[in-house]
């Protein structure tokens, strides 16, 4: 394993079944909007990988837009206080949105930021997770568009982080509990 990784640490997903996924998931979405243009927002900063790489894989026309939430502070894996900001120039009216993040855990962050988008008037909104953790889940939401299951486990790689760390990792890996990483 790669000096960038995490010392205790499994992989769940390796870069190529992350890619098959995608892959997969892009024609669940061309086959969803059926040739309409979709408006994708990225919840910005994990998703950044992800979108990057699903929205190559819509054969079908598209905005990109984002916004930044976060709801992780320090070294804690716990959820802090949830901060939503976005883009003041969202052009959301009319449009069919399709909400883009890394993993949906408690819920809390996407059923925020689908209640917000939903003030602005648009078409549709829907919502798609890399990764969904149903057993954590508190808030009403269900992803629309799902990649992988998993139990309630803390991973990071391919855009998700720990303490800011760890987002360039092209597989995603779960942190043991027990031996979380020692960061300077
Ligand atoms: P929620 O509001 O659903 O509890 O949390 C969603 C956000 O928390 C995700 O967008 C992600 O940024 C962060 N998060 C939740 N679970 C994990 C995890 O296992 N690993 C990492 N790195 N971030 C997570
Ligand atoms: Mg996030």
């Amino acid at each position: 394993m790669k000096t960038i990784y995490p010392e205790h640490c499994d992989t769940l997903f390796t870069g190529q079944q992350i890619a098959t996924k995608v892959s997969e998931m892009g024609r669940e979405i061309e086959a969803h909007y059926a040739g309409r243009e979709v408006t994708v927002v990225a919840v910005l900063h994990g998703a950044l990988v992800f979108v990057a790489d699903l929205m190559r894989q819509m054969d079908m026309p598209m905005h990109l837009t984002a916004i930044v939430a976060s709801s992780y502070h320090g070294a804690a894996t716990t959820p802090g206080q949830l901060n939503v900001r976005l883009d003041n120039k969202l052009d959301i009216a009319g449009r069919h949105v399709l909400v883009v993040d890394d993993i949906l855990d408690t819920g809390r962050t996407l059923h925020r930021i689908r209640d917000v988008i939903s003030e602005l008037d648009p078409a549709s909104v829907k919502v798609c997770a890399l990764v969904d953790k149903p057993s954590r889940r508190v808030a009403d939401i269900e992803a629309d568009f799902c990649g992988f299951e998993i139990p309630d486990l803390f991973i990071v790689g391919y855009g998700l982080d720990y303490n800011g760390r760890f987002r360039n990792l092209p597989d995603i890996v779960g942190l043991d509990p027990d031996n979380l990483p020692v960061l300077d």
